[in-house]
């Protein structure tokens, strides 16, 4: 089979995919939780200390592919990690995050979610938000509805 088939370039993505080195034991990470579905390890370069990342185990690239079945088995994983987070580290706050795609900031091409602590004085600032001309939120609203 030629290396340019759809199948090869899945195959060969997983192979170099830097989480599936992860789940198969091929480089460390500081794990947290792991069941049949899912990993959950320290995230290398933390926002804050306990900065956790939570994953398929198997390769999606992100969640537009990630199946709901898999997103209804990784949702209570994201709690209960979440409160461990909290209790663990004395956060303040959780951020729950997900980056899709490089425009959001998605680095690493396998579905991932950020469970982040937040401090009081950590500093951190969420973006300003904009906002709409007349109108304007009504059209958009409208936009997004279609695609459901
Ligand atoms: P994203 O920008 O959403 O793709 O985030 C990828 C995250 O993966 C970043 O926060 C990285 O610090 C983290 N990361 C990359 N490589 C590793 C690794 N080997 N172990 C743990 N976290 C990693
Ligand atoms: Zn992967």
């Amino acid at each position: 089979m030629s290396g340019h088939t759809k199948n090869s370039k899945v195959i060969s993505n997983k192979t170099s995919c830097i989480f599936c080195k992860i789940v198969r034991g091929e480089i460390p990470a500081d794990k947290i939780y792991e069941d049949e579905n899912c990993l959950s390890f320290l995230d290398i370069t933390p926002i804050n200390p306990g900065h956790t990342l939570l994953i398929p185990k198997k390769h999606y690239e992100n969640l537009y592919d990630l199946p709901d079945e898999t997103l209804a088995k990784l949702a209570p994983v994201i709690k209960k990690i979440a409160i461990a987070v909290k209790k663990g580290t004395h956060a303040d706050g959780i951020n729950i995050g997900m980056n899709n795609e490089s425009a959001a900031g998605q680095i690493v091409t396998h579905a991932h979610f950020h469970i982040m602590p937040r401090f009081a004085d950590d500093g951190y600032h969420l973006w300003h938000g904009k906002s709409y001309s007349k109108g304007e939120s009504q059209k958009t609203a409208d936009k997004i509805k279609k695609n459901l």
